[in-house]
């Protein structure tokens, strides 16, 4: 549906885009993850037409067009990083001009405007002005007014940054519903490894270059077993015992120890029966996350600043 191929864009003699090919098929749902500085919203800068690349293309439905083709343009929904919607207006108005923007008339942009407010469960809401509304609720108003002209495509920078738990699953509540409903393909770029489980295929995005792409199954499944999180204060000081007793290394963190296991659920209790009562304030097994996915291929975490 859209790709582009060898995108490069440097900032005077910063490179923050050396070469990136990706594409999302008709429905698909792409995640584009990397930390902060990857080049993630200059990719989306170029994607919505807003920056040109040094060299690259981009296709859509497999033919290379400009990125301010109407064609394109039409196609694309876009939700930025940034909100940008008028506070001073209403959520109706907010998307009526939206849409006049993509030359609608207001003739056609009501009916369509109370359809996605429906949708987005903002019905009660349309005729107050929007700085009364939470952030959740900003982020679904501005998913409807992208969506205003019938675009294919949904472009996402980063969609839940700076909201509450709630909020970031009521947009993905209504996300999910979209692409059911509307048959929406969906590409977006995050930090949140948690965002781009969702989707149906994650790249990663490190310094510039794709170092990894697969389902986030597949990309999980590089790193196998579970990994077991103790903390407690002291527990630094009992390394060497824990490593003997579970037969690999362990990590040191911030309150306590990481420790990667084929059977955390088995070793355990071994692990904390064999440790001084108290010593361990909290356990944590879990299996491992886009998040564990990224630290092992770049040796950083994806929230460092
Ligand atoms: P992300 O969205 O993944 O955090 P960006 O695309 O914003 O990454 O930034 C990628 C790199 O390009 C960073 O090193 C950033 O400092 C640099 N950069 C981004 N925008 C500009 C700009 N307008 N001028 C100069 N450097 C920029
Ligand atoms: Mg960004």
């Amino acid at each position: 549906m859209l790709a582009v191929e060898e995108i490069k864009k440097s900032y005077k003699d910063r490179q923050a885009l050396a070469g990136v090919s990706l594409g999302a098929a008709a429905g698909e749902c792409v995640a584009i993850l990397g930390p902060n500085g990857a080049g993630k919203s200059t990719l989306f800068a170029i994607l919505a037409g807003l920056r040109d690349a040094d060299s690259g293309r981009i296709l859509y439905k497999g033919k290379e067009v400009s990125a301010d083709e109407p064609a394109l343009r039409l196609a694309l929904g876009v939700v930025f990083q940034s909100p940008s919607l008028d506070g001073l207006l209403s959520a109706q108005e907010n998307l009526v001009l939206g849409a006049g923007l993509f030359g609608m008339s207001k003739a056609q942009a009501k009916p369509r405007a109370a359809e996605l407010l429906l949708l987005m469960e903002l019905s009660e809401r349309a005729k107050d002005r929007v700085d009364t509304f939470s952030g959740g609720m900003k982020r679904r108003l501005e998913l409807a007014r992208a969506l205003m002209h019938g675009p294919k495509v949904l472009l996402l920078d980063e969609p839940t940054s700076g909201l509450d738990e709630g909020g970031y699953r009521q947009v993905w509540k209504h996300l999910d519903d979209l692409r059911q409903r509307e048959g929406l393909t969906i590409l977006l770029v995050t930090h949140r490894s948690d965002e781009a489980e969702r989707c149906d295929r994650a790249l990663v995005l490190d310094e510039g270059k794709l170092i990894a792409e697969g389902t986030p199954a597949e990309l999980r499944a590089q790193l196998e077993g579970d990994l077991l999180e103790l903390e407690g204060p002291e527990l630094a000081s009992f390394a060497a015992q824990i490593e003997s007793i579970a037969g690999v290394k362990a990590e040191f963190t911030e309150n306590g120890l990481r420790l990667r296991l084929a059977n955390g659920h088995s070793m355990l209790p071994k692990l904390i029966d064999a440790l001084p009562d108290g010593m361990v304030k909290s356990v944590h097994l879990r299996q491992p996350t886009l998040g564990d996915v990224f630290v092992s291929l770049t040796g950083r975490s994806l929230e460092a600043p």
